[in-house]
């Protein structure tokens, strides 16, 4: 019989699964549980959202991953991501670019993509030129 895994969550669950690992194979099992335990800490600092501080009497926030405090929430939130090195905020097209693939750990860093890496086609020779570089290479473009 086959198990589906797609439906755990917890890293108890996750590792139930390879539970045969324990005998069979100790050191991938190690491995396994070393990962189980990294994923669940990420888990439980994205879910922790930043909090609430008064600095001076006025409400700041704290990233729940590194400590810092900052002005917003949002931002305060998206300092999670950069200390886990994740980049969860993906362009997927936002920038005007069906296939962009890029993704940034803040939104902010997002927009700015958006607005300053903007892709707009050259009527010349049709391919995409970005927003910073349209207007030079529309001046030399030969087509
Ligand atoms: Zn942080
Ligand atoms: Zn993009
Ligand atoms: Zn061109």
């Amino acid at each position: 019989m086959e198990e589906d895994i797609t439906g755990a969550h917890s890293p108890e669950q996750i590792l139930g699964y390879f539970g045969h690992l324990k005998i069979n194979n100790p050191d991938l099992y190690a491995m396994i549980n070393q990962d189980a335990k990294e994923l669940s800490r990420i888990f439980d600092v994205l879910s922790t959202d930043a909090q609430e501080v008064y600095v001076e009497g006025i409400r700041k926030y704290v990233c729940v991953q590194c400590g810092r405090i900052h002005d917003r929430k949002q931002r305060a939130n998206d300092c999670r991501y950069s200390d886990l090195k994740l980049k969860p905020y993906l362009c997927q097209g936002a920038c005007g670019l069906d296939s962009c693939d890029r993704s940034y750990v803040s939104k902010q860093l997002l927009n700015r993509h958006c607005e300053n890496d903007q892709v707009k086609m050259c009527g010349r020779c049709n391919k995409y030129q970005s927003k910073q570089n349209y207007a030079r290479h529309v001046g030399s473009c030969q087509g």
